[in-house]
């Protein structure tokens, strides 16, 4: 496959700061800073060629196939605590939240490259644990690690992957590509990975193995890459996101970049009995779990309103389980709206944004 990735050439016109009307990165968010990035080098993007916005980037080849590729790191108690994660799931999830990237697009993962700071007075016990882990996912999925780096980190460690997927370009999977009329689904469970970190966090709670699926749901997210792969072959099915940040912030994401609306009925969110069950019995929301809490690396996405229900006839004989049908793609200011019992409902907490959510 030969790669048409011309040299861009960004050409600086201006040396006004990208900041000047800010002085703290809390005031415009992570995504905040990647659109200013994003405008910052605007001029590199060449038509068909997809860069920063959306789970992947997309490089089309001459033959009609596209490579895609995703990155994301996991940082020493940001994303997680080595007395919350056994070194096999922490491997294993490292992979996972990658591959949930390429299965937004639709594609397939292919190659990797892993990137590490260790400690260095890791174990080489934790070590070969912390592989076993990786590479049991990596076998399921048939990845090929190809490269990357290893030093030693002076505080807290660094796991990055980089992947590489491949899809037909014709079919790859945007955040841009909602309609007006569309439905909203929504694959996979919801709150539950929020639920399983609230158990780890809560020591008290941590032993109740009644809710230990919650802490499962946490360490080792389920993934739908062949789900995604079967959707992306319908026309109809218009975008795509994973839910990394919970529904509130990805849902945003596909309001923005589609500019419409998106109205989700929460009357209709899959919310399974485990999670309500842990919420009645610690006095939490399992709606505002849903919605907030991230992680938990379902697929959402929208397609046509008339074909909505045959497709999903058609998936649940393929797969034996289906995805919810959870709102409407309305046109409108790009903005995700909530009704409840027929009726507009405000949420007021956002989603995850590593600058300003405390
Ligand atoms: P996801 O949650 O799907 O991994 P992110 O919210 O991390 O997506 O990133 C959104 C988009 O911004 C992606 O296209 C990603 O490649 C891009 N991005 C994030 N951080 C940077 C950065 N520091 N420089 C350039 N692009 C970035
Ligand atoms: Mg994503």
């Amino acid at each position: 496959m030969s790669l048409i990735v011309k040299q861009g050439k960004v050409k600086s016109k201006s040396k006004k700061s990208l900041f000047n009307d800010i002085t703290s990165l809390s005031e415009i968010g992570e995504f905040g800073l990647i659109d200013r990035v994003a405008q910052l080098f605007r001029e590199g993007e060449e038509d068909n060629r997809l860069g920063i916005g959306d789970d992947c980037a997309v490089l089309p080849s001459g033959d009609g196939s596209s490579l895609l590729v995703t990155t994301d790191m996991l940082i020493e108690n940001r994303h997680f605590r080595m007395d919350w994660i056994d070194p096999e799931d922490l491997g294993y999830k490292a992979l996972a939240v990658n591959i949930s990237d390429i299965s937004a697009m639709g594609g397939a993962p292919e190659f990797a490259f892993l990137s590490l700071g260790l400690h260095s007075d890791i174990s080489t016990e934790w070590l070969d644990r912390f592989f076993r882990g990786t590479r049991e996912l990596s076998a399921i999925h048939d990845i090929k690690l190809m490269g990357g780096d290893t030093t030693k980190s002076p505080s807290d460690m660094v796991i990055s992957y980089t992947l590489l997927g491949l899809m037909d370009q014709s079919k790859v999977l945007l955040r841009s590509g909602a309609r007006p009329g569309d439905k909203i689904a929504l694959l996979g469970k919801v709150g539950e990975s929020g639920a399983g970190l609230k158990l780890l966090a809560e020591k008290e709670l941590n032993g109740n193995s009644k809710y230990q699926s919650l802490v499962k749901a946490h360490n080792r997210p389920k993934l739908f890459v062949r789900e995604a792969q079967y959707l992306a072959e319908f026309n109809a099915v218009h975008s795509m996101i994973d839910l990394s940040d919970g529904i509130q912030s990805d849902a945003r994401h596909i309001a923005n970049r589609s500019g419409a609306e998106l109205i989700i009925d929460l009357d209709l969110l899959p919310l399974s009995s485990t999670l309500t069950g842990f919420c009645n019995e610690y006095s939490c929301s399992a709606t505002e779990l849903a919605l907030t809490s991230g992680e938990d690396y379902g697929l959402l996405f929208t397609l046509s309103g008339e074909k909505a229900g045959i497709i999903r006839k058609q998936f649940t004989e393929q797969f034996g389980y289906s995805f919810h049908l959870i709102g409407e793609v309305a046109e409108g200011d790009p903005a995700v709206n909530y009704t409840k019992k027929g009726r507009p409902f405000k949420i007021e907490k956002q989603g995850f944004d590593h600058f300003k959510t405390k």
